[in-house]
Order: structure tokens, then C-alpha cells, then sequence
């Protein structure tokens, strides 16, 4: 599935190279202790909390007691009303409301594809404490990592890495071989849906980059709604965004996106599961898993807990 340059980034098997979570970047009002700390107030001040570790190594607080949100009949109703209002809102007004109504237990989730960067950018003036994380799976190409570090030294917002419990090496030596070559959805399930699923237990909504023109799966994406699969608030504020809006607002404001773009990547996962689309190519996921009826990864979809269907 994947081409030959990205094997030469990354050979397989090797899995990407372990970062540096806490590197040092420029003081900005973005890098205050509130971009790791979930809670308003220090952990001196807030009284009672509860410390734990993220799998990106990253120390984070939580009021004691904190609780995931239940989908009430009051919250569905809010929520399906907030996302009523919010359609002809700009995606600016949608992260200000989900920052006013959810933070601090807001968080994002980024591939650093283009919608990623963008909201990333956004967030960096409405709320850039808000805590953002990346399923860094293993399998990432160097370009996607290296872009994480690009958009620390412009945004002042350090992207968490959240890893699964197994390294490359051990999650393949476990399975006889690369499991993405046998059962894609098992190992999408494994380094990603159940990592997420982890981090969800900490929040009680969370931001994706989703547009409802890049799928049939996304088009029925709202702007707010209840996310069953990981108890969650979902919000998406580019939902009504096109691939067009997306690239404008890159260029407009020099923000920086994965230089595999200008290779023939429109869409970017793990590199053994993304090819470059051909000349012709419309359909801007077409390189994903790319000879397989497999679409999503099993975060955008609503069915499945075992790994089928995603
Ligand atoms: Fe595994 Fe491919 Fe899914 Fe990445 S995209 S988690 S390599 S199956």
C-alpha cells in the first residue's frame, strides 16, 4: 500500500522515532502551565485534583472526582440545538462556544492534516491552552512528525503524542508480522480507536477537522453532537468548510501543512497505508488504504467496538 519514497522516510517495522515531549520552545501566552493542565487554575490552587500520566508522557490535572458527561435528554436537546444555531457559523465562532461551553475538559484530536492545521491556528488565538493530542500510532511519516514540531514554533501549542501500550516492534512481534497487511481494521482499533478511547475518559468534548464533502461516511457529520462511541461532546467547525475554504485559509495565512501534500497526498495516515492519488484521482481519500473496501480509520464512525466496520 504505501509507496517506495515513504518506506525510505520510515523502513518498515521501525515505527517513528520516539520525540522529545517537553522540548523548550519561545515563551508565548500560549506555553503558560495551562497548555498541559486541564483545569483552570494551577494544581496548587484548585484544591483537590487527581495527576495522571498521558501516554505521551505528559503530566495533566483533573478536579477529584472529575466525571464523564451522560447523554441526558437535557444535553442531547442542547447539543442539538447548539448545532442548529451554530451551521452558519464561522468556524471561529464554533471553537469559541465549545471553548466557552466545555473548557477546560474541551480537547482536539489532529492528524495534522490541512483541517488540523488550520484549527490549530484558530485555537492558537481563542483558546491556545486548549490541550490537543495526535494518535501517534508508530506508523507516521517523518513529514507528519516533523510538522508537529513546525506548528509548536509557530503556534506556541505542543501537540501530545499519544502512543499504545505496544511499540511497533512489540505489537508486530505479538502478531507474526505487520497486522495493517492482514487485518487493517484490528490495527487501526489497536493504535488508535482504543488510544483515543483512553483519552476520552479525561474530557468531556472533543474537536476533529472533519469536512462533510470529504466522505459519504462524514456527510452526515453535524457541527455538535453526542459521540457515543467515545462518550464525548463532538464538535466539528469546519464541517461546512470545502477542501477549497481549507487551502485558501492556508495560503491566506502562511500556515504551515505537510510538505507530502505537494507530492500527491491529499489525505495522510500511516505511511503503510497511504499512497499518492493518480492525475484523475477525485475522490481526495482514494490513497487511503488504498485497494481495500476500508474508508475510515474508526474514529469518525459511529458503529463497531471490536475493530469490524471500521
Ligand atoms: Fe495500522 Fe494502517 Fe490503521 Fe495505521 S492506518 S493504525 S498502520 S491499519
Amino acid at each position: 500500500m504505501g509507496s517506495a519514497a515513504q518506506k525510505r522516510s520510515i523502513p518498515p517495522g521501525a515505527g517513528s522515532p520516539k520525540r522529545a515531549f517537553l522540548t523548550i520552545y519561545p515563551p508565548s501566552s500560549a506555553m503558560t502551565d495551562q497548555a498541559i493542565l486541564p483545569v483552570s487554575a494551577s494544581p496548587e490552587s484548585a484544591g483537590a485534583v487527581e495527576s495522571y500520566r498521558t501516554a505521551g508522557g505528559i503530566e495533566r490535572f483533573l478536579p477529584a472526582g472529575f466525571r464523564q458527561l451522560e447523554p441526558t435528554p437535557e444535553l442531547l436537546a442542547e447539543l442539538a440545538e447548539a448545532s442548529e444555531r451554530l451551521e452558519t457559523a464561522t468556524p471561529e465562532e464554533i471553537i469559541a462556544w465549545a471553548h466557552e461551553r466545555f473548557a477546560p475538559h474541551l480537547t482536539m484530536a489532529t492528524a495534522f492534516g490541512p483541517e488540523g492545521c488550520v484549527i490549530l491556528s484558530m485555537l492558537a488565538k481563542i483558546a491556545p491552552e486548549t490541550y490537543v493530542f495526535n494518535l501517534d500510532t508508530g506508523y507516521q511519516f517523518i513529514e507528519t512528525l516533523d510538522l508537529r514540531d513546525k506548528l509548536a514554533r509557530r503556534y506556541g501549542i505542543e501537540v501530545d503524542l499519544l502512543q499504545p501500550e505496544l511499540s511497533v516492534p512489540e505489537y508486530e512481534a505479538k502478531h507474526g508480522g505487520p497486522l495493517y497487511k492482514t487485518n487493517p481494521n484490528q490495527c487501526c482499533f489497536d493504535r488508535k480507536v482504543k488510544v483515543l478511547k483512553a483519552a476520552s475518559e479525561k474530557h468531556h468534548a472533543w474537536m476533529s477537522g472533519i469536512r462533510r464533502d470529504q466522505s459519504t461516511d462524514r456527510s452526515r457529520a453535524a457541527i455538535v453532537e453526542w459521540d457515543k462511541k467515545f462518550n464525548l461532546v463532538k464538535i466539528s467547525p469546519l464541517a461546512n468548510w470545502t477542501k477549497k475554504d481549507v487551502w485558501k485559509r492556508i495560503l491566506d495565512e502562511d500556515v504551515p501543512y505537510n510538505p507530502l501534500h505537494d507530492q500527491g497526498f491529499p489525505s495522510i495516515g500511516c505511511w503503510p497505508c497511504t499512497r499518492a492519488v493518480a492525475a484523475g484521482e477525485t475522490d481526495e481519500r482514494a490513497g487511503r488504504w488504498s485497494g481495500t473496501a476500508k474508508t475510515e480509520c474508526g474514529l469518525h464512525t459511529a458503529e463497531q467496538q471490536d475493530g469490524s466496520g471500521i
